[in-house]
């Protein structure tokens, strides 16, 4: 090991009297122009990185979400046109949320062939065949109460009941040509019982993207405006996480790999960056996403509203930052914009 280094590690603070026989340690001449700059930096966003969410609804046109400016609750076919922007900007993949003519007990749009989302699938599908669609499975947004699952008398998220309702729903989204299924509910088993209901009906190479480590956040306001599935009553503490934690990350994370997840996801992702560490650490076979949840994206839209901050700077730093924590995919609304700022 060459001398100065030495030095340099048992004396960090070392003044410069001291060194004078010994060369100083330069970081900074990496960091002396854009272009030694580039060539080490470790993490590099890219449009292919991004997930783009997209809210289909019946109907004609579009509507703003007032909570998430620039996000739309759309038809059908104005989330084909979303998604060839997307498309056009290097954007390989959106997920699809659907808010139904009629909500009832069970959600029985959800696994409708002519759904909203099934009726989203197919159109984008004919319209960008290489685009990869993703499909949000769960029953918030199309059961009366807008909670995750069946409820019991006393309030209470049925589980393996729940688990009935989501094999039909994933079936029901591979009919209509889904690529890629994503269980959100955080049921136990779900990933499971959907992998065995895709294997029966010959959809066994249908992935499974599993929303395994999804905390019970604040964060997830605006969307609840942009899904209309906010719950009626109560909350959803008693089957997404405690924020508090992170050993339960792991052993949420291990069960959906054991159950056949093919990729995992964190949600949300600022407030957890820690943990979409630990799960990349402990899953490193496994590509990771993490969701840049409506409430981190407004809040980045309404600072830069009201000039406080530098939107695409931030915006571009906030998701080189998840990416830099490890993951792999950004499920994220800012996706056009900071697609666009990528390109330059
Ligand atoms: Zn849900």
């Amino acid at each position: 090991m060459p001398k100065e280094t030495v030095f340099n590690r048992q004396s960090p603070t070392g003044t410069s009297s001291s060194i004078a026989n010994r060369q100083l340690i330069r970081p900074r001449r990496l960091r002396t122009s854009p272009g030694i700059r580039a060539m080490v930096r470790e993490t590099e966003l890219n449009a292919r990185d991004f997930i783009y969410p997209l809210f289909v609804r019946h109907g004609a046109g579009r509507t703003e979400i007032r909570s998430m400016p620039g996000i739309f609750q759309l038809s059908v076919d104005e989330a084909v046109r979303e998604a060839e922007s997307a498309f056009s900007l290097g954007i390989p993949s959106v997920i699809l949320f659907g808010i139904p003519a009629e909500k009832d007990p069970i959600g029985l749009e959800n696994f409708s062939g002519d759904g909203i989302v099934q009726q989203a699938i197919k159109a984008i599908k004919r319209s960008i065949p290489e685009m990869v669609v993703i499909t949000d499975v769960c029953l918030c947004e199309y059961i009366d109460h807008g909670h995750c699952g069946v409820l019991g008398k006393d309030g209470y998220v049925l589980n393996d009941p729940t688990l009935d309702v989501l094999r039909k729903v994933a079936v029901s989204h591979a009919e209509a040509g889904a690529d890629i299924v994503a269980p959100s509910g955080m049921i136990d088993g779900m990933v499971a019982a959907i992998r065995a209901a895709l294997d029966g009906k010959g959809f066994e190479n249908t992935p499974i993207l599993s929303y395994a480590v999804k905390y019970a956040s604040a964060f997830y306001g605006p969307f609840r405006d942009a899904a209309e599935g906010a719950p009626k009553f109560g909350d959803r503490k008693s089957h997404q996480m405690d924020p508090g934690n992170v050993r339960e990350a792991l052993r949420e994370a291990a069960l959906d790999v054991a159950e056949g997840a093919d990729m995992l996801m964190v949600k949300p992702a600022l407030a957890y960056l820690d943990v979409i560490r630990v799960v990349k650490d402990a899953f490193p076979e496994l590509p990771l996403a993490a969701y840049n949840v409506s409430g981190e994206y407004a809040m980045v839209k309404a600072a830069a509203a009201n000039g406080w901050i530098d939107e695409a700077k931030v915006t571009l730093e906030t998701l080189t930052g998840m990416k830099r924590a490890g993951a792999d995919l950004i499920l994220t609304y800012h996706a056009l914009d900071a697609a666009k700022w990528l390109k330059g």
